[in-house]
């Protein structure tokens, strides 16, 4: 491959670029001389915990000097598709802070979830023209009635990200996967539009904010069902690392065939 051919680089975060809390070898490295070379780089991201700055800040701390501007997550990724599709939506958030502030950021109605709190104030679901459902912590029954009424009254559906469980230290923890299955249990319905990774939406971001051509763009990511198969999907050249969740073995009985193989992020340098 000509050099000339990638110009920006999207990279998946936890197990190829770090794992938990420590910077895989040579990421900091890589990152440099990409940058050194002119290559524009993308951090993305499903996870839900933390907003666009904390990743920002924990890349910069590992040694991968990053902007926020440069980080995407699948809650900045919706804001954005409702912004531009459909910004006058009423917006009921199973969700944390996070995600609410940047739903809020992006000029989007959130319904305050206070009056959900207070059991004599329980947000009318014929209020809601949208359910968004994401990670939350604080899940409890009553959002999960006010999300059950204001669907069966034919409120949209949708969610940042659909993983079921999200890693954390000593083991994972229920993700929003855990309650769009809940939801479309109870309701019959289908989640409409999925934000974060494996759908398109994130990489169609990811290329507009690199203002580049998905051709001229590669994903970098360590499991091949999600980061592979949707940079494959997006038309983007792929790279799947093996220091995370995918091994080698596993390749094959995927489907998905990337471009290429490595066995440590360093090999990416040999390689565009
Ligand atoms: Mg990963």
């Amino acid at each position: 491959m000509k050099k000339n051919q990638i110009n920006g680089i999207i990279f998946d975060l936890d197990g190829t670029l770090y794992l938990g809390d420590a910077a895989l070898p040579g990421a900091p490295k890589v990152c440099s001389e990409l940058r050194r070379q002119g290559m524009r780089l993308i951090f993305v991201s499903n996870k839900p915990l933390d907003g666009r700055e904390a990743y920002a800040a924990k890349l910069t701390r590992l040694g991968i000097p990053a902007t926020p501007d440069e980080v995407i997550t699948s809650a900045h990724v919706l804001g954005l598709h409702l912004k531009h599709t459909s910004p006058a939506l009423r917006l009921y958030v199973i969700g944390e802070e996070n995600t609410r502030a940047e739903l809020s950021r992006h000029g989007l109605i959130v319904l305050d979830e206070r009056l959900d709190q207070d059991p004599r104030e329980v947000i009318d679901p014929r209020g809601i023209d949208a359910v968004v459902v994401a990670f939350d912590r604080t899940l409890d029954y009553r959002k999960l009635n006010t999300a059950y009424q204001a669907l069966m009254q034919g409120a949209h559906f949708y969610a940042t990200n659909a993983d079921k469980t999200c890693p954390m230290p000593g083991g994972a923890i229920p993700d929003a996967g855990a309650t769009i299955q809940a939801l479309e249990t109870i309701t019959g319905r289908k989640v409409e539009l999925i934000a974060g990774k494996p759908s398109g939406l994130i990489l169609k971001q990811a290329s507009e904010t690199l203002g580049l051509p998905p051709d001229r763009c590669m994903m970098v990511g360590d499991r091949i069902e999600t980061d592979i198969c949707m940079g494959v999907e997006a038309g983007m050249h792929t790279a799947l690392v093996l220091t995370g969740v995918t091994r080698r073995e596993e390749i094959e009985e995927s489907g998905v065939q990337p471009e290429f193989v490595l066995e440590t992020l360093s090999d990416l340098l040999d390689v565009i």
